[in-house]
């Protein structure tokens, strides 16, 4: 199956959650269990030992996923390149002390929380999400990250809206998407 096969899943709600937004609903993507293999398979291709381009000149070690649709991807991801899995999750939620960034989405803002002790210094970090948009989200988790001593490896996503540019808020990173619009 092509990866723009999951285009075929991925369902357009316009005007959600505010008027202008065209929202891209994954829960039709989920409904379909050979879709949603596709869409992690695609996810952690680049960073397996085995890619065929060659793994990543440096090591990853582990993944990082941004409540709450990071959350489905994320884990799913990190048990395939077997690697530990580091929640980002919003304010309130994580009980030990934590890390704190505020940041503007495509609509509103919002802030994001992790672990003090998720990280190890040094540690390098794929972030994974369902969807770049402006990039904020991502760019407050690799503040995150780097509040812990450790830094971004990769970014990747199930989805790129690339007319929004995310791709360059996120520069100099390495910014890997399955599939675009
Ligand atoms: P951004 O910070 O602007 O890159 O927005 C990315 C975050 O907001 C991701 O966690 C997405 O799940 C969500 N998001 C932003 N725009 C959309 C959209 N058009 N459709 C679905 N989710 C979106």
């Amino acid at each position: 199956m092509h990866l723009d096969a999951l285009k075929e899943v991925i369902r357009n709600i316009p005007d959600f959650p505010e008027p202008g937004i065209q929202f891209k609903d994954i829960t039709t993507l989920l409904k379909s269990p050979r879709h949603l293999k596709l869409a992690v398979e695609g996810l952690a291709a680049p960073f397996r030992a085995d890619a065929p381009e060659g793994p990543l000149a440096e090591r990853i070690d582990a993944v990082a996923g941004m409540e709450a649709r990071g959350f489905v991807f994320g884990p799913l991801v990190a048990w395939q390149l077997d690697l530990p899995f580091i929640p980002i999750r919003k304010p309130g939620k994580l009980p030990a002390p934590t890390h704190s960034v505020a940041y503007d989405l495509e609509y509103g803002s919002a802030s994001l929380e992790v672990h003090q002790d998720a990280l190890l210094t040094g540690q390098r970090v794929l972030v994974i999400d369902d969807l770049l948009a402006t990039g904020g989200t991502a760019a407050a988790t690799a503040e995150l990250i780097g509040r812990c001593g450790a830094e971004v490896a990769a970014f990747a996503f199930v989805i790129e809206l690339a007319f929004l540019t995310g791709r360059e808020v996120l520069a100099p990173h390495r910014v890997h998407a399955v599939i675009q619009y």
